[in-house]
């Protein structure tokens, strides 16, 4: 079965930058599985999956934008530390929740210098190229449900 629309694909993954540092990887891990042509994973990855079948490696090479986009220097911000009223030792790291004109977005506190706290909206890995180096261990039908629910139950997925 080739990975297609309404299909569940499972594969091993190791994802490297261009420094060809290795910033995720399925080893030891069951393999990743993604419900295809629902947006579970990055847009260039996910057209490239297109059309494999189980036991297929090969490598792709995905621009930011078609990863997780490109580096946004507006979403870097300064707030005072006041907004974090409430959160014991604030340390750089740390990740919360800001609202904001477009929803909620996940930040990471990137800096701080007294009373000026610096958070970062952009994701860990945008700018970055990524580069995956992919095997293909399962291609198998969607269940109606899975395909309803946009993502996919049991392993490597959902369990609800
Ligand atoms: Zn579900």
């Amino acid at each position: 079965m080739q990975i297609a629309e309404r299909t569940v694909a499972s594969f091993h993954y190791t994802l490297t930058n261009d420094a060809g540092d290795v910033l995720d990887s399925s080893d030891g891990r069951e393999p990743l599985a993604y419900l295809h042509g629902a947006g579970n994973i990055v847009p260039g990855l996910e057209r490239e999956m297109a059309g494999h079948v189980a036991g297929d490696r090969f490598s792709v090479d995905v621009a930011p934008e078609e990863g997780y986009g490109s580096y946004i220097d507006e979403l870097v911000q300064i707030v005072p530390r006041e907004s974090f009223n409430g959160v014991d030792d604030l340390a750089v790291g740390m990740q919360f929740q800001a609202q904001t004109g477009q929803g909620p977005i996940a930040v990471i506190v990137t800096d701080i210098e007294g009373d000026e706290v610096t958070v970062d909206g952009n994701h860990p890995l945008a700018g970055e190229t990524l580069h995956f180096a992919v095997e293909v261990t399962e291609v198998r039908a969607a269940s109606d449900e899975e395909i309803r629910h946009g993502h996919v139950h049991g392993a490597g997925g959902h369990h609800h």
